[in-house]
């Protein structure tokens, strides 16, 4: 059997062109307002999705509150520190509106053609024609810039940060979902929608002593010291193989300490199934234990096919040393100011720098919501199916990761946004004409206007 893998030079790319873009309005400048028809908090890939949906529904009224305060910022900050320069994702997988003729990611590629390399340009055909493809992150900020713009995102994109959401209890009346608290605001909304996203996550207490993290160590979404000579890299996935290949690439030697019996390469971050109606059946209707099975079978930590050849070769000339099936204890100070990670077994691997990819944690709403609402049940909060609306608060919903256990792993993926999105927008829509949720079925997930 041939195999084929793909090689290293697709996950290059430039960064920084310079893309035409319509002229976007304004973020505003004073504080968010006291009410609107819908919040959404979280302003990333999935609010951009919820928000362009919600005005091509004729929802106007409506704000996003964002750390941040831009949209997409979080993401594009992520993938900038790990330069990473395509997506894992293809062509397909965009926030825009599905169902609507707003130009879609390939299309906007297209209309660029001119500002393409050769390797970026023969990429766009092998979607055309139906292959896997990869996309390049300059190509996809500029997309969401056109998607923000074009549905008037950014002049309601608020710089905040949420500390509480408090659903409107029954005797309050109906009409208002929830009440938004943050630093200086609060604001009403018939409808609210948490589009958080995930947190990093953090290594285990017990790893060191003491609070924060110690000198010699950072996580992935930090930058590496250049300084650094020897670098040791703990975790399994794609943030990991960027850290390897960026140190490689500027000579240093590499560590890298995998929990697992060996690495993983595949295309996607979980199976392509589940971006289908095919694979989100999986988990329609099944048991809770089914769906934890099928979650922790498929949301392992896995590395872009196209990292392989370069790996397996620095694995080969020495530049690599890949500690597999080794779990971590600790972190610990060794002298002349290198740190140590230690391995079960009494092993420890020695570097001037330390980096943990330890992947993320989704973030189900249980720092800003009523735990009682929540209802958090092996980490995932307790969402109608149809809606993704929390039971506990039919006012407020939940767009992203964190609707993993209804929609499946891709949940958290930017495609995984759109199928959320036409739930909750048309669930929305409907409740502010006062009629019942048009909801959509798979075949029919956002209606055409
Ligand atoms: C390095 C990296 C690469 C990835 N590549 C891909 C890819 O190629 N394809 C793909 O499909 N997926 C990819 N993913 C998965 C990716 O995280 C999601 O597709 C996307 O970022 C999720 O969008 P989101 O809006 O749910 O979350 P985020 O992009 O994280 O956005 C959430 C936003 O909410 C804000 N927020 C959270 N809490 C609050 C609060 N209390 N108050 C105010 N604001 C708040 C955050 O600051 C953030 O701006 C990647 C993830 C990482 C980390």
């Amino acid at each position: 059997m041939i195999t084929f893998v793909p090689p290293p030079h697709l996950l290059e790319s430039p960064r920084g062109r310079d893309w035409p873009a319509a002229p976007a309005a304004a973020p505003p400048r004073t504080g968010p307002p006291a009410g609107a028809d819908v919040a959404i908090v979280g302003a990333g890939p999935a609010g951009l999705a919820v928000a362009s949906a919600l005005w091509h529904l004729g929802v106007r009224d409506v704000v996003l509150l964002d750390r941040g305060g831009r949209p997409c910022g979080r993401f594009f900050d992520r993938v900038d520190t790990l330069r990473q320069r395509v997506l894992r994702s293809p062509y397909e997988h965009h926030p825009g509106v599905e169902g609507y003729r707003d130009c879609e990611l390939l299309d906007f590629a297209r209309l660029h053609w001119s500002l393409l390399t050769p390797v970026e340009r023969r990429e766009i055909r092998m979607a055309q024609s139906g292959h896997r493809s990869v996309v390049p992150v300059d190509v996809f900020e500029a997309y969401c810039r056109h998607v923000s713009t074009l549905h008037h995102v950014d002049e309601r994109t608020w710089r905040a940060t949420v500390r509480e959401v408090r659903p409107t209890r029954p005797d309050e009346g109906s009409a208002a979902g929830a009440t938004v608290h943050g630093d200086g605001f609060a604001l009403t909304a018939r409808s609210v929608v948490l589009c958080l996203g995930e947190e990093r996550r953090d290594a285990p207490a017990d790893w060191w002593e003491g609070e924060g993290t110690p000198a010699g160590v950072s996580y992935w979404d930090e930058p590496v010291p250049s300084d650094a000579g020897r670098l040791v890299v703990v975790g399994a996935g794609l943030s990991a193989a960027h850290l390897i290949a960026n140190a490689l690439g500027e000579g240093k030697e590499v560590h890298w300490v995998l929990r697992a019996p060996e690495e993983r390469y595949q295309c996607a971050d979980v199976n392509a199934s589940f971006f289908r109606a095919e694979g989100r059946a999986r988990f329609d209707g099944t048991s809770w234990q089914d769906r934890l099975a099928l979650m922790g079978g498929h949301r392992r930590a896995s590395v872009m096919f196209e990292f392989r050849p370069l790996m397996e070769r620095a694995e080969a000339e020495g530049r690599l040393t890949v500690h597999r099936g080794r779990a971590v204890t600790g972190v610990t100070p060794v002298r002349a100011g290198r740190s140590a990670v230690l391995l079960e077994g009494d092993a420890r691997v020695v570097g001037d720098h330390v980096v943990l990819a330890l992947g993320t944690v989704v973030s189900n709403g249980d720092r800003l919501l009523p735990s009682s609402v929540v209802a958090a049940r092996d980490g995932w909060p307790d969402l109608d199916e149809r809606t993704l609306a929390y039971r506990g608060a039919p006012g407020v919903f939940a767009v992203g990761a964190a609707a993993g256990m209804v929609l499946g792993p891709a949940a958290r993926n930017i495609d995984g946004h759109r199928v959320a999105t036409a739930r909750v927008a048309g669930a929305i829509a409907a409740h502010l004409a006062g009629t019942s949720a048009p909801l959509p079925s798979e075949d029919r997930e956002i209606a055409r206007v």
